[in-house]
Protein backbone atom coordinates (compact mmCIF):
# COMPACT_ATOMS: atom_id res chain seq x y z
CA UNK A 1 0.00 0.00 0.00
CA UNK A 2 1.18 3.87 -1.17
CA UNK A 3 0.51 6.18 1.73
CA UNK A 4 0.37 8.87 -0.21
CA UNK A 5 1.21 12.62 0.96
CA UNK A 6 -0.03 15.17 -1.06
CA UNK A 7 1.93 18.54 0.50
CA UNK A 8 1.68 22.01 -0.34
CA UNK A 9 3.99 24.65 -0.05
CA UNK A 10 2.03 27.46 0.43
CA UNK A 11 3.64 30.76 -0.03
CA UNK A 12 4.26 34.35 -1.70
CA UNK A 13 7.13 35.03 -4.45
CA UNK A 14 10.29 34.06 -3.14
CA UNK A 15 11.21 37.85 -3.18
CA UNK A 16 8.03 38.67 -1.33
CA UNK A 17 6.14 39.46 -4.40
CA UNK A 18 2.79 38.58 -5.54
CA UNK A 19 -0.93 38.76 -5.15
CA UNK A 20 -1.93 37.15 -2.40
CA UNK A 21 -5.51 36.84 -2.97
CA UNK A 22 -4.09 35.65 -7.03
CA UNK A 23 -1.20 33.51 -5.80
CA UNK A 24 -2.39 31.92 -1.99
CA UNK A 25 -6.03 32.17 -1.41
CA UNK A 26 -7.78 31.27 -4.38
CA UNK A 27 -5.43 28.53 -5.56
CA UNK A 28 -5.84 26.82 -2.11
CA UNK A 29 -9.73 27.17 -2.51
CA UNK A 30 -9.98 25.56 -5.40
CA UNK A 31 -7.65 23.33 -4.30
CA UNK A 32 -9.45 22.35 -1.01
CA UNK A 33 -13.17 22.13 -3.92
CA UNK A 34 -11.03 19.55 -5.98
CA UNK A 35 -10.03 17.35 -2.35
CA UNK A 36 -13.28 17.73 -1.12
CA UNK A 37 -14.74 15.88 -4.52
CA UNK A 38 -12.59 13.14 -4.16
CA UNK A 39 -12.19 12.87 -0.39
CA UNK A 40 -8.51 13.59 -0.01
CA UNK A 41 -6.90 15.00 2.82
CA UNK A 42 -3.44 16.42 2.20
CA UNK A 43 -1.00 19.08 4.18
CA UNK A 44 -0.90 22.20 3.31
CA UNK A 45 2.75 23.94 4.63
CA UNK A 46 2.65 27.62 4.62
CA UNK A 47 5.63 29.76 4.85
CA UNK A 48 5.06 31.26 8.40
CA UNK A 49 8.15 33.37 8.25
CA UNK A 50 6.09 35.05 5.61
CA UNK A 51 2.98 35.59 8.18
CA UNK A 52 5.09 36.21 11.05
CA UNK A 53 6.33 39.21 9.09
CA UNK A 54 3.18 40.44 8.00
CA UNK A 55 1.82 40.58 11.20
CA UNK A 56 5.13 42.55 12.29
CA UNK A 57 4.41 45.53 10.12
CA UNK A 58 0.39 45.38 10.57
CA UNK A 59 -0.01 48.58 12.77
CA UNK A 60 1.00 51.09 10.30
CA UNK A 61 0.17 49.15 7.12
CA UNK A 62 -3.53 48.00 7.59
CA UNK A 63 -3.67 45.98 4.17
CA UNK A 64 -1.21 44.06 6.32
CA UNK A 65 -3.62 42.79 8.73
CA UNK A 66 -6.51 42.48 6.53
CA UNK A 67 -4.19 39.85 4.59
CA UNK A 68 -2.76 38.38 7.58
CA UNK A 69 -6.02 37.77 9.06
CA UNK A 70 -7.50 36.33 5.87
CA UNK A 71 -4.05 33.95 6.01
CA UNK A 72 -5.48 32.68 8.88
CA UNK A 73 -8.92 31.78 8.35
CA UNK A 74 -8.11 30.22 4.81
CA UNK A 75 -5.44 28.03 7.32
CA UNK A 76 -8.29 27.49 9.87
CA UNK A 77 -10.77 26.71 7.34
CA UNK A 78 -8.50 24.25 5.70
CA UNK A 79 -7.92 22.50 8.83
CA UNK A 80 -11.53 22.02 10.16
CA UNK A 81 -12.35 20.48 6.20
CA UNK A 82 -9.83 17.79 7.58
CA UNK A 83 -6.47 19.10 6.29
CA UNK A 84 -3.39 18.79 7.86
CA UNK A 85 -1.28 22.33 8.51
CA UNK A 86 2.26 21.72 8.88
CA UNK A 87 5.31 23.92 9.02
CA UNK A 88 7.41 25.30 6.17
CA UNK A 89 9.54 28.62 6.03
CA UNK A 90 11.84 30.70 4.45
CA UNK A 91 14.61 32.46 6.07
CA UNK A 92 14.59 35.63 3.81
CA UNK A 93 11.55 37.23 5.83
CA UNK A 94 14.10 37.43 8.70
CA UNK A 95 15.24 40.69 7.51
CA UNK A 96 12.45 42.75 5.64
CA UNK A 97 11.48 46.47 4.50
CA UNK A 98 7.87 47.43 3.22
CA UNK A 99 7.81 50.53 0.88
CA UNK A 100 5.57 51.79 -1.18
CA UNK A 101 3.40 48.05 -0.88
CA UNK A 102 6.66 46.08 -2.05
CA UNK A 103 8.52 43.39 0.46
CA UNK A 104 12.39 43.67 0.53
CA UNK A 105 13.69 40.57 1.90
CA UNK A 106 17.28 40.77 3.16
CA UNK A 107 17.64 37.76 5.17
CA UNK A 108 19.39 34.67 3.57
CA UNK A 109 17.84 32.56 1.75
CA UNK A 110 18.96 29.36 3.05
CA UNK A 111 18.11 28.17 7.08
CA UNK A 112 22.08 27.14 6.85
CA UNK A 113 23.78 30.07 6.78
CA UNK A 114 22.37 31.10 9.83
CA UNK A 115 23.72 30.37 12.73
CA UNK A 116 21.94 28.08 15.68
CA UNK A 117 20.50 30.33 18.13
CA UNK A 118 18.92 32.41 15.36
CA UNK A 119 17.60 29.87 13.13
CA UNK A 120 16.09 28.05 16.28
CA UNK A 121 14.27 30.79 16.89
CA UNK A 122 12.58 31.21 13.74
CA UNK A 123 11.70 27.97 13.59
CA UNK A 124 10.29 27.89 17.27
CA UNK A 125 8.41 31.07 17.00
CA UNK A 126 6.66 29.88 13.50
CA UNK A 127 5.51 26.40 15.15
CA UNK A 128 4.57 28.63 17.88
CA UNK A 129 2.10 31.07 15.75
CA UNK A 130 0.55 27.38 13.82
CA UNK A 131 -0.19 25.86 17.46
CA UNK A 132 -1.53 29.09 18.80
CA UNK A 133 -3.71 29.40 15.45
CA UNK A 134 -4.93 26.02 15.67
CA UNK A 135 -5.28 24.59 18.97
CA UNK A 136 -8.68 26.47 19.59
CA UNK A 137 -9.81 24.22 16.90
CA UNK A 138 -7.89 21.07 17.78
CA UNK A 139 -7.18 20.76 21.53
CA UNK A 140 -4.40 17.92 19.98
CA UNK A 141 -3.13 19.86 16.86
CA UNK A 142 1.02 19.81 17.02
CA UNK A 143 3.28 20.86 14.52
CA UNK A 144 5.86 17.96 13.98
CA UNK A 145 6.25 17.87 10.04
CA UNK A 146 8.87 20.43 8.72
CA UNK A 147 10.07 21.84 5.49
CA UNK A 148 13.31 24.01 4.83
CA UNK A 149 13.17 26.96 2.86
CA UNK A 150 14.31 25.82 -0.69
CA UNK A 151 15.15 22.35 0.36
CA UNK A 152 18.17 23.68 2.36
CA UNK A 153 18.51 21.18 5.07
CA UNK A 154 21.58 19.40 4.73
CA UNK A 155 24.71 19.59 5.65
CA UNK A 156 24.32 21.66 9.10
CA UNK A 157 25.89 20.67 12.19
CA UNK A 158 22.62 21.98 14.26
CA UNK A 159 19.99 22.42 12.24
CA UNK A 160 18.36 18.74 12.87
CA UNK A 161 19.04 18.89 16.25
CA UNK A 162 17.07 21.93 16.88
CA UNK A 163 14.31 20.89 15.10
CA UNK A 164 14.56 17.46 17.06
CA UNK A 165 14.54 20.25 20.64
CA UNK A 166 11.20 21.66 19.20
CA UNK A 167 9.32 19.08 18.78
CA UNK A 168 9.68 18.08 15.05
CA UNK A 169 9.49 14.01 14.26
CA UNK A 170 9.73 14.27 10.23
CA UNK A 171 11.17 16.18 7.85
CA UNK A 172 10.26 15.94 4.16
CA UNK A 173 13.34 18.49 2.63
CA UNK A 174 15.74 15.79 1.23
CA UNK A 175 14.73 15.67 -2.29
CA UNK A 176 17.66 13.01 -3.68
CA UNK A 177 19.53 14.01 -6.67
CA UNK A 178 18.16 17.56 -6.09
CA UNK A 179 21.58 19.84 -6.84
CA UNK A 180 20.92 23.88 -7.04
CA UNK A 181 24.22 26.15 -7.48
CA UNK A 182 23.93 30.03 -7.71
CA UNK A 183 24.49 32.95 -5.55
CA UNK A 184 22.02 32.52 -3.31
CA UNK A 185 21.58 28.74 -2.79
CA UNK A 186 23.50 26.47 -3.15
CA UNK A 187 22.51 22.72 -2.22
CA UNK A 188 23.84 18.52 -3.16
CA UNK A 189 21.49 16.34 -2.81
CA UNK A 190 22.82 14.29 -6.09
CA UNK A 191 24.65 11.13 -3.41
CA UNK A 192 21.97 10.70 -0.98
CA UNK A 193 22.29 7.32 0.57
CA UNK A 194 18.28 6.69 1.09
CA UNK A 195 16.69 8.16 -1.74
CA UNK A 196 12.92 6.61 -1.33
CA UNK A 197 12.15 5.10 1.94
CA UNK A 198 11.82 6.92 5.42
CA UNK A 199 15.19 7.14 7.43
CA UNK A 200 17.02 7.89 10.38
CA UNK A 201 19.20 10.81 9.43
CA UNK A 202 22.80 11.05 10.32
CA UNK A 203 22.29 14.35 12.42
CA UNK A 204 25.09 16.15 11.26
CA UNK A 205 24.22 15.52 7.55
CA UNK A 206 20.76 14.56 6.36
CA UNK A 207 22.22 13.19 3.26
CA UNK A 208 23.26 10.22 5.09
CA UNK A 209 21.80 7.27 6.87
CA UNK A 210 22.08 6.90 10.89
CA UNK A 211 23.84 4.02 12.43
CA UNK A 212 21.17 4.51 15.16
CA UNK A 213 17.60 5.27 15.79
CA UNK A 214 17.49 9.26 16.01
CA UNK A 215 15.29 11.35 16.97
CA UNK A 216 13.90 12.50 14.06
CA UNK A 217 13.05 11.23 10.70
CA UNK A 218 13.44 11.99 7.06
CA UNK A 219 11.02 10.79 4.78
CA UNK A 220 11.84 11.89 1.21
CA UNK A 221 10.28 14.42 -1.04
CA UNK A 222 9.89 11.93 -3.88
CA UNK A 223 11.30 12.46 -7.16
CA UNK A 224 11.79 10.69 -10.39
CA UNK A 225 12.90 10.90 -14.05
CA UNK A 226 10.38 11.42 -16.82
CA UNK A 227 10.83 10.20 -20.32
CA UNK A 228 12.57 12.59 -22.44
CA UNK A 229 9.37 12.19 -25.13
CA UNK A 230 6.86 13.83 -22.19
CA UNK A 231 9.29 16.10 -20.67
CA UNK A 232 10.05 17.42 -24.32
CA UNK A 233 6.46 18.02 -25.15
CA UNK A 234 5.90 19.59 -21.87
CA UNK A 235 8.81 22.09 -22.08
CA UNK A 236 7.58 23.03 -26.29
CA UNK A 237 3.72 23.41 -24.87
CA UNK A 238 5.52 25.95 -22.33
CA UNK A 239 7.97 27.45 -24.37
CA UNK A 240 4.78 27.91 -27.05
CA UNK A 241 2.68 30.05 -24.14
CA UNK A 242 5.94 31.74 -22.95
CA UNK A 243 6.30 33.09 -26.92
CA UNK A 244 2.76 33.72 -27.01
CA UNK A 245 2.97 36.22 -24.23
CA UNK A 246 6.00 37.84 -25.33
CA UNK A 247 4.57 38.48 -28.53
CA UNK A 248 1.51 40.14 -27.51
CA UNK A 249 1.57 44.10 -28.49
CA UNK A 250 1.78 46.60 -26.15
CA UNK A 251 0.62 50.05 -25.88
CA UNK A 252 4.19 51.29 -24.41
CA UNK A 253 6.59 49.10 -26.05
CA UNK A 254 8.04 50.18 -30.14
CA UNK A 255 8.54 47.63 -32.86
CA UNK A 256 11.95 47.37 -31.78
CA UNK A 257 11.74 46.70 -28.27
CA UNK A 258 9.14 43.99 -28.97
CA UNK A 259 11.47 42.30 -31.13
CA UNK A 260 14.12 42.21 -28.77
CA UNK A 261 11.72 40.86 -26.15
CA UNK A 262 11.40 38.30 -28.73
CA UNK A 263 14.91 37.29 -29.58
CA UNK A 264 15.76 37.16 -25.52
CA UNK A 265 12.58 35.39 -25.39
CA UNK A 266 13.82 32.59 -27.52
CA UNK A 267 17.17 32.26 -25.70
CA UNK A 268 15.44 32.09 -22.54
CA UNK A 269 13.00 29.27 -23.84
CA UNK A 270 15.88 27.46 -24.89
CA UNK A 271 18.39 27.95 -22.17
CA UNK A 272 15.69 26.74 -19.46
CA UNK A 273 13.39 24.66 -20.98
CA UNK A 274 14.92 23.00 -23.95
CA UNK A 275 18.52 22.40 -23.45
CA UNK A 276 17.81 20.75 -19.94
CA UNK A 277 15.22 18.17 -21.65
CA UNK A 278 18.03 16.87 -23.86
CA UNK A 279 20.60 16.40 -21.11
CA UNK A 280 18.49 15.27 -18.31
CA UNK A 281 15.04 14.14 -16.59
CA UNK A 282 15.08 14.70 -13.16
CA UNK A 283 12.20 16.12 -11.40
CA UNK A 284 11.40 16.52 -7.89
CA UNK A 285 7.77 15.34 -7.36
CA UNK A 286 6.24 18.63 -7.42
CA UNK A 287 2.56 18.71 -9.36
CA UNK A 288 2.51 22.37 -10.30
CA UNK A 289 5.44 21.66 -12.49
CA UNK A 290 3.84 18.22 -13.88
CA UNK A 291 1.38 17.99 -16.45
CA UNK A 292 -1.00 14.81 -16.75
CA UNK A 293 1.17 12.22 -18.67
CA UNK A 294 4.27 13.32 -16.19
CA UNK A 295 2.06 12.42 -13.31
CA UNK A 296 1.39 9.00 -14.66
CA UNK A 297 4.87 8.81 -14.93
CA UNK A 298 5.75 9.97 -11.37
CA UNK A 299 3.13 7.25 -9.95
CA UNK A 300 4.14 4.41 -12.38
CA UNK A 301 8.01 5.19 -11.02
CA UNK A 302 6.09 5.18 -7.32
CA UNK A 303 4.78 1.69 -7.41
CA UNK A 304 8.11 0.19 -9.19
CA UNK A 305 10.00 1.92 -5.83
CA UNK A 306 7.45 0.67 -3.69
CA UNK A 307 7.28 -2.76 -5.51
CA UNK A 308 11.10 -3.17 -5.30
CA UNK A 309 11.11 -2.44 -1.16
CA UNK A 310 9.12 -5.24 -0.06
CA UNK A 311 7.28 -3.65 2.49
CA UNK A 312 3.43 -3.57 2.71
CA UNK A 313 3.09 -0.15 3.43
CA UNK A 314 4.89 2.78 2.07
CA UNK A 315 4.84 6.50 2.55
CA UNK A 316 5.46 8.62 -0.43
CA UNK A 317 5.79 12.54 -0.09
CA UNK A 318 4.83 15.12 -3.08
CA UNK A 319 5.24 18.66 -2.94
CA UNK A 320 2.94 21.18 -5.00
CA UNK A 321 3.14 25.05 -5.21
CA UNK A 322 -0.56 26.29 -5.27
CA UNK A 323 0.63 29.60 -6.88
CA UNK A 324 2.79 28.09 -9.84
CA UNK A 325 -0.01 24.96 -10.65
CA UNK A 326 -0.12 24.90 -14.69
CA UNK A 327 -2.41 22.12 -15.37
CA UNK A 328 -5.45 22.12 -13.07
CA UNK A 329 -7.30 19.35 -15.19
CA UNK A 330 -4.70 17.34 -15.26
CA UNK A 331 -4.20 17.77 -11.46
CA UNK A 332 -8.08 16.80 -10.82
CA UNK A 333 -8.01 14.37 -13.35
CA UNK A 334 -4.64 13.02 -10.97
CA UNK A 335 -6.26 13.75 -7.74
CA UNK A 336 -9.57 11.62 -8.68
CA UNK A 337 -7.49 8.09 -10.27
CA UNK A 338 -5.40 8.25 -6.48
CA UNK A 339 -8.54 8.22 -5.01
CA UNK A 340 -10.27 4.86 -6.93
CA UNK A 341 -6.57 3.31 -7.03
CA UNK A 342 -6.54 0.35 -4.66
CA UNK A 343 -2.66 0.52 -3.75
CA UNK A 344 -2.74 3.93 -2.83
CA UNK A 345 -4.57 5.70 0.46
CA UNK A 346 -4.12 9.59 1.27
CA UNK A 347 -2.33 10.49 4.19
CA UNK A 348 -1.64 13.78 6.20
CA UNK A 349 1.99 14.55 7.24
CA UNK A 350 0.25 14.13 10.86
CA UNK A 351 -0.84 10.60 10.36
CA UNK A 352 2.55 10.32 8.78
CA UNK A 353 4.48 10.96 11.91
CA UNK A 354 1.77 8.86 13.60
CA UNK A 355 2.56 5.95 11.40
CA UNK A 356 6.31 6.08 12.46
CA UNK A 357 6.06 6.54 15.91
CA UNK A 358 3.83 3.47 16.38
CA UNK A 359 6.33 1.30 14.11
CA UNK A 360 3.48 0.93 10.82
CA UNK A 361 5.99 2.30 8.56
CA UNK A 362 9.66 1.05 8.98
CA UNK A 363 12.17 3.74 9.37
CA UNK A 364 15.81 2.60 8.03
CA UNK A 365 19.35 3.04 9.58
CA UNK A 366 22.37 1.57 8.87
ZN1 LIG B 1 8.67 27.60 -0.18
Amino acid sequence: MIYLALTHDWELRGNGSGDIEEIQFEPMRRLMAIYEKFGARTTFMPDVMQQITFRKFQGQHPELKRAADIWDEHARTAYAAGHDIQLHLHSQWSDARYEDGRWQLRGAWSLLKYARDSSEQMIAEAKRYLENLLQPIDRDYRCVAFRASALALAPSTHLLSSLAAIGIEIDVSMAAGFYLHNETLQLDYRHCEETFLPYYPRMDDARSVSEKREPIACVPLNHFYGSRREVTKQNLALAAARLNRGVQPSKTSGQRAQLDTQTSGVARVYEKLIEPALKRKYFVSDLSRLNYPLMREMLASIRRRAQSSNLDSVPVVLTNHPKDIRDWDGLERFVSELSKAEDVEFITLSGLAEKISSGEFQVKMK
